[in-house]
């Protein structure tokens, strides 16, 4: 029987575990993937403290990781497929089988959200594209195109433009969400030209992408754009497929309070799963340690 399960290790995850091991827990992490989450996909981050200069979003993921070791945390390679309480004590399901534990941290963030138009799911890993550092370098001098308006896809369309001779920038509307220095920092880039107002219909090609079809929808014109590859950064949906409906809100993230504390006694949730998430490493990795903490006050109150 462990103290504390924690699933998922991105920033969130790794953060709850320092402080889990810090307090003397016993417990496990458990991750489907790799380490790092997120920002394994992500190229350069610059609003983490503690790096003068922008950090690689794998060398940051390798860096927690490596601290979690160091301090002695235990990680399990393997995906959570269920989770109950019964008489007090948590049962996680997992596909290497179940794991007993008093407290559980969900830490399971979220995944990107697709266009769902015809041509995506076909030419993915073919021209379309969710992770700029992991593809952006398959495109050197080719014409791509970055679809969203926030931070993310503002900052990977500026990425592209490494390896990409001309970056198109699809935007739903004529405003961004971004942070005003990555507005202004993507609009004086050179090789990116922002298509406003414009959704992708359909993506296009043979073997490869070779084209999308766009309707403006202002002035409600179709037209076509060749490019060679399509980056789609238009939002994430929550990972909440084994948690409990009941502490969901009405966007599948899962409710909690200040403490991160779930309206079941003993599981947390922290990071981008959680309600009210700004979605960014700082807030997950403040979340796991605020997480770990509570989980900690709750075992010792037993
Ligand atoms: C392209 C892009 C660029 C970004 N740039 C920045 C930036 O510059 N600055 C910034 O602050 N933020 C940035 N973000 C946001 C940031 O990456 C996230 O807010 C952060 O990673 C959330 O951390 P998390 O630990 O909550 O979840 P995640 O990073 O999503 O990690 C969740 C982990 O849980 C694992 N998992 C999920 N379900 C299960 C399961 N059932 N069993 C086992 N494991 C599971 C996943 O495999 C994953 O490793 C960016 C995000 C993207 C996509």
């Amino acid at each position: 029987m462990k103290d504390l399960v924690i699933i998922g290790s991105g920033p969130g995850g790794m953060s709850a575990a320092i402080y889990a091991v810090r307090s003397g827990m016993d417990f496990v992490i458990l991750e489907k993937g790799a380490s790092g989450g997120q920002i394994l996909g992500t190229s350069d981050v610059e609003n983490y403290p503690g790096f003068i200069d922008p950090v690689a979003g794998y060398e940051l993921a390798d860096k927690m990781h490596g601290q979690c070791v160091r301090l002695g945390a235990v990680f399990q390679n393997t995906e959570a497929i269920g989770l109950k309480k019964e008489n007090g004590i948590f049962k996680i399901e997992t596909t290497d089988g179940i794991i007993e534990s008093k407290t559980v941290i969900a830490v399971t963030g979220s995944s990107n959200r697709k266009l769902a138009v015809p041509g995506e799911a076909e030419f993915t890993g073919r021209g379309v594209s969710y992770c700029a550092t992991c593809d952006g370098a398959f495109y050197r001098g080719k014409t791509v195109a970055a679809v969203g308006g926030g931070n993310a896809a503002l900052e990977e369309a500026i990425f592209l433009t490494r390896f990409a001779e001309k970056v198109y920038l699809i935007h739903r509307r004529d405003k961004f969400r971004a942070e005003h220095i990555v507005i202004e920092r993507m609009k004086s880039n050179s090789k990116i030209e922002i298509i406003y107002d414009s959704i992708i219909e359909k993506i296009n090609g043979a073997e490869k992408v070779t084209s999308v079809s766009i309707l403006n929808k202002k002035t409600e014109t179709k037209s076509e754009l060749n490019l060679d590859g399509v980056f789609i950064f238009i939002g994430y949906n929550p990972n909440n497929a084994i948690l409990p409906k009941e502490i969901l809100n009405e966007w599948g993230e899962a409710e909690v309070d200040m403490n991160m504390q779930t309206a079941i006694e003993g599981l947390y949730a922290a990071g981008d799963i959680r309600s009210g998430s700004k979605k960014q490493i700082l807030m997950a990795c403040a979340d796991g340690a605020t997480a770990a903490m509570s989980a900690y006050e709750y075992l010792s109150s037993l």
